[in-house]
């Protein structure tokens, strides 16, 4: 089986690397995409010698053809920009599309994924939170599949059986059960979270993620855009989500049915499973990953989260009922907050309180949007107001 993986210098792209060396007879890595780290990515041509590597960024690009020609690397063609991007997406030798770019920049190449009638490995959240219901409309009229490698997301698609299929309503299903760590901040007070620095909110206690994830972790901002995700992917309605913490991250989610049974995934939290489960789907392969141990296995706690302290959940889901506008305009400021908040230029508190003024400032003002040229232009104008928002912030 050929795999294009979309973002593969990143954590998704590791894991997703790892799994596809582990199983040289089973899958041929066709295609790479990156967005400007040259060297990562030369590094997983020489390794893997896909036959296509893209680069976002068409000077990296152009770097990247002249160390491959250097190295004698000519299996490998370099592609550049946007467009380059969406070719390896759409590639007709590509059998499985892993989407594993971070953040609205990698909607475009999951459309055209979609768009090619692939099977794609959704691991990319924001492009669902910011166009889920053109994304659904697509992948039915252009025959995609959808397999969810976000944990949560994977476990339920487990929960529900074999026959299941992204998109449609599960039968018999009453509640879908998000769990959330509660990450770094889940027992801190209110003040010491408002000013919590950068190396505080990248230490996740359970995940080793890319740094946007784990900022999005931090302020549950992550389990706002997976209850998105979650509508979107199931088919069901917002008051049938819930989402509860379990700080041990040992079950991933659940699935209530309507007969009283509650189905679980359980593993350690290990990108590689909900990988490995989706590149194999519907068989199953080894992950290198040791199942669960019971007598390592202490104790489940669950707690509700406290929309107090982690308002940003709150709003993602109030977003989620406004409509289409509101979760593009939350995606879009919560990006332009965490990028500021990365460069040392925003406290943690300010996260929440620039997509509050963003959504305040905007939403009632947009229409929701029916093209991917409209969501791009909310995206642009969230960012906007967001920027002018944050420019009148004191530094941290
Ligand atoms: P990361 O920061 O480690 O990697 C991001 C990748 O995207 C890199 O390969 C980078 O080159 C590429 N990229 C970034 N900006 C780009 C741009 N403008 N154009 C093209 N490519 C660009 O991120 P990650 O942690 O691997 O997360 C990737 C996605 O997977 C995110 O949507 C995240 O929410 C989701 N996800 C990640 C994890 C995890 O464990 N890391 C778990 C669940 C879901
Ligand atoms: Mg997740």
């Amino acid at each position: 089986m050929r795999i294009s993986l979309l973002g593969a210098t990143g954590s998704i792209g590791q894991s997703t690397l790892d799994l596809i060396a582990q199983h040289p007879d089973r899958f041929e890595l066709r295609g790479v995409t990156a967005n400007q780290d040259v060297e990562g990515l030369l590094a997983i041509v020489q390794r893997m010698r896909p036959a296509l590597a893209a680069m976002a960024d068409a000077g990296a690009a152009q770097q990247l053809r002249s160390r491959c020609r250097e190295l004698g690397l000519t299996g490998t063609e370099v592609l550049e920009g946007a467009s380059g991007l969406e070719q390896v997406a759409a590639d007709p030798e590509t059998d499985r599309v892993v989407a594993g770019i971070v953040g609205v920049a990698g909607l475009p190449s999951v459309w055209a994924a979609v768009t090619a009638g692939k099977t794609v490995l959704l691991a990319n959240k924001e492009a669902l939170v910011c166009a889920g219901a053109l994304l659904v409309q697509q992948a039915k009229a252009c025959g995609a599949t959808i397999l969810p490698i976000d944990s949560e997301h994977n476990a339920m698609f487990q929960c529900l059986g074999p026959d299941y299929r992204c998109f449609s309503r599960p039968v018999g299903v009453e509640r879908l059960i998000l769990t959330a760590s509660g990450g770094p901040f889940r027992t801190w007070p209110a003040d010491r979270i408002a000013k919590a620095g950068v190396s505080e909110a990248i230490a996740h206690p359970n995940w080793v993620m890319g740094k946007k994830i784990s900022v999005d972790s931090a302020s549950l901002v992550n389990k706002g855009l997976e209850f998105i995700e979650a509508h979107w992917l199931f088919h069901l309605p917002a008051d049938r989500i819930e989402v509860v913490v379990h700080p041990q991250s040992v079950i991933h989610s659940m699935v209530a049915f309507s007969d009283g049974s509650t189905l679980a995934q359980l593993g350690s939290p290990d990108m590689r499973t909900p990988i490995a489960h989706a590149l194999a789907w519907p068989e199953r392969i080894s992950a290198g990953v040791s199942g669960l141990r019971w007598d390592q296995t202490s104790r489940l706690d669950f707690e509700p989260p406290d929309l107090q302290r982690f308002p940003a959940l709150a709003m993602a889901q109030a977003c989620l009922a406004q409509g289409p506008a509101a979760t593009n305009v939350f995606n879009a400021a919560n990006e332009q907050a965490v990028e500021t908040f990365l460069a040392g230029r925003l406290a943690f508190g300010g996260i929440s309180q620039a997509i509050e003024a963003t959504l305040n400032e905007l939403v009632s003002r947009l229409s929701d949007p029916n093209s991917l040229d409209a969501v791009y232009e909310i995206d642009r104008q969230a960012r906007r107001v967001c920027a002018d928002w944050l420019k009148k912030q004191p530094s941290p």
